[in-house]
């Protein structure tokens, strides 16, 4: 499908590129694309950033019918502009979208929307190092209609906003609480899609952990609330002595880019990584015999966030010494240097923009 470029008139002041934070500064441009039943998606075009204008009735206003990703575009020092697995997140768009009765948005149309759109931006991805360019394709129904069935119109649009270090510091361990009163997901239900609803529901529980003290939450299984399942909006990991394990996908858990290619560079080290499910109490016996080594979140926005501390029923149990690990570090070093192409790419995960 043909993408129509119309650039803006009046490009905005750049950032401070120093002090990007995350989420604060949004590009001169944006993708845009409508469906419309009958005549599927129409009209690809990357015009001027604006306000997009909603009927109060629209679907996505009162039923949430709205789906998301997230992935990043990295300038590497010889020039180049990468993405990291773009297909990966198409995929999971369309199965998130077919999850909350939405239509599908075609891979290749996905992935040539992000070359246009992200080429058209590139004096806006930042070379500072550890800086990108954050992508957020939406997709939501726009169709004026209160009464409660599946959408008939839907509108498709990728922002993009440069973002810095997501720990300004440096690596940093965070402390975690065990959330056993909010449920983030049930098998069943939508944890396994990028759905805007599944954090309106989360953040109360992050507000709780806040006010506590704590970075994250670690959230349990909806049924028995006895297994763990992913650490904030991040999927997690625990290394307990020489066996990296992480949670088994099973519909109420995320299935993550980062949390993937983490296990293929595990995997292509020799090391063992299980995807099981593993329990609370399996969680506090490693704490307390000292077999747990390193436990780590995995996401696009912060890649390895290694932790440092749980706190389970009122007590703080430290992860090894409490700082960051050897493998958290080495998969944080290694996973960067091929999404900023410094490391060679072995798995082939990165794809060049044609600037
Ligand atoms: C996006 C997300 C992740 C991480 O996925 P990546 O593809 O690695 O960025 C994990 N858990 C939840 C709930 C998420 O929304």
């Amino acid at each position: 499908m043909d993408i129509r470029v119309e650039r803006t008139s009046l490009p905005k002041a750049k950032p401070d590129w120093d002090n990007l934070s995350f989420g604060r500064y949004y590009t001169d441009h944006m993708f845009v694309a409508d469906y419309t039943e009958g005549s599927g998606w129409h009209d690809l075009r990357v015009v001027p950033y604006a306000p997009i204008s909603l009927d109060p009735a629209a679907m996505v206003l009162h039923y949430a019918m709205e789906v998301f990703e997230g992935l990043k575009a990295y300038a590497a020092k010889d020039g180049r502009v990468l993405l990291f697995r773009p297909m990966e997140n198409a995929r999971r768009l369309n199965s998130s979208a077919t999850r909350i009765c939405m239509p599908d948005f075609p891979e290749n149309d996905f992935l040539e929307a992000l070359k246009v759109f992200v080429r058209t931006e590139q004096d806006w991805i930042p070379r500072q190092a550890d800086t990108s360019l954050y992508l957020r394709p939406v997709m939501i129904a726009n169709e004026p209609h209160i009464g409660v069935r599946v959408s008939r119109q839907f509108q498709m649009f990728i922002i993009a906003s440069p973002v810095g270090a997501y720990y300004p510091e440096g690596l940093n361990p965070v402390r975690i609480y065990l959330e056993d009163e909010y449920i983030r997901a049930v098998r069943g239900g939508t944890g396994f899609t990028k759905c805007g609803g599944n954090y309106a529901s989360s953040l109360i529980a992050q507000k709780k952990a806040e006010k506590l003290g704590f970075t994250q939450v670690l959230w349990l299984d909806g049924v028995e609330k006895k297994y763990i399942e992913e650490v904030g909006t991040m999927n997690v990991m625990f290394m307990i002595g020489d066996e990296v394990i992480t949670p088994e996908l099973g519909g109420s858990i995320l299935p993550g880019v980062t949390r993937s290619s983490v296990m293929e560079l595990l995997r292509s080290w020799n090391v063992k990584v299980s995807e099981r499910r593993i329990s609370i109490d399996e969680l506090y016996s490693a704490a307390r015999s000292g077999d747990l080594r390193e436990s780590f979140g995995t996401g696009t926005a912060a890649v390895i966030s290694p932790i440092g501390a749980f706190s389970i029923n009122g007590e703080l149990l430290c992860v090894g010494d409490g700082g960051i690990g050897p493998l958290s570090r080495k998969l944080y070093d290694t996973l960067t240097g091929i999404q900023w192409g410094s490391l060679p790419d072995p798995f082939g995960w990165t794809c060049e923009v044609p600037l």
